[in-house]
């Protein structure tokens, strides 16, 4: 099913409001990152934060619709907006892992992090674990490390080869953090507790 004009709104309004939090944290500077949430499943739809916007200013309709390859797709009553190259990454993140959010941030801790681990960010034994749906003890985290590229169709192979379904989150070195959730909050937290616990690992090296 098409998602509906209110569909779109409902989302873009979740989205602008997460976007402005994540502003607010210094994680979206410039008009930097990009969030998205799935309003329709078959033919796969998402809602994304559209190109070129302060992050920190959006308003609900402040989003592109976009298909599973990224492209952009006309709705009734929404004025069409550019999507960010990046939609592409949302959509193939989205169709992988099943989660309805994805949020795309450009932490400094997860660039520094890539750079110290380019080989994946070894955790265990931390109580913020359980944030992300892993175990506080005895459970070897490893959050994935992938090359950037400006290719989307690349990063997202390198996407699919390097994630882990019990691990919501993906470092892209040299550029940010890709995580997701069943919903924008769940993806929220994910982002707020592997923010932590890079920030951790980078003080503790
Ligand atoms: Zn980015």
């Amino acid at each position: 099913m098409s998602p509906t004009a209110a569909d779109v709104l409902g989302a873009g309004a979740r989205l602008a409001a997460e976007a402005a939090r994540f502003t607010a944290l210094g994680w979206m500077r410039g008009t930097s990152g990009n969030l998205s949430e799935v309003v329709a499943r078959d033919p796969l739809r998402l809602a994304v934060t559209a190109s070129g916007l302060d992050k920190g200013e959006l308003s609900a309709a402040d989003m592109a619709v976009v298909g599973p390859h990224g492209e952009p797709v006309d709705i009734d009553g929404i004025t069409p907006l550019k999507p960010s190259a990046e939609a592409g990454l949302h959509a193939r993140v989205a169709a992988l892992t099943g989660a309805d959010a994805v949020v795309h941030v450009h932490t400094l801790s997860a660039v520094v992090a890539g750079l110290h681990w380019p080989g994946g960010v070894r955790l265990r034994d931390l109580e913020t674990l359980k944030g992300i749906g892993r175990r506080a003890h005895d459970d070897e985290v490893v959050i994935p490390v992938i090359a950037n590229s400006q290719d989307m169709a690349e990063l997202g192979d390198r996407f699919e080869a390097a994630y882990d379904p019990a691990t919501p989150a993906v470092i892209v070195a040299s550029h940010g953090l890709y995580t997701w959730g069943a919903t924008l909050l769940r993806a929220r937290h994910v982002t707020e507790c592997v923010e932590w616990l890079l920030a951790y690992k980078i003080a503790t090296r």
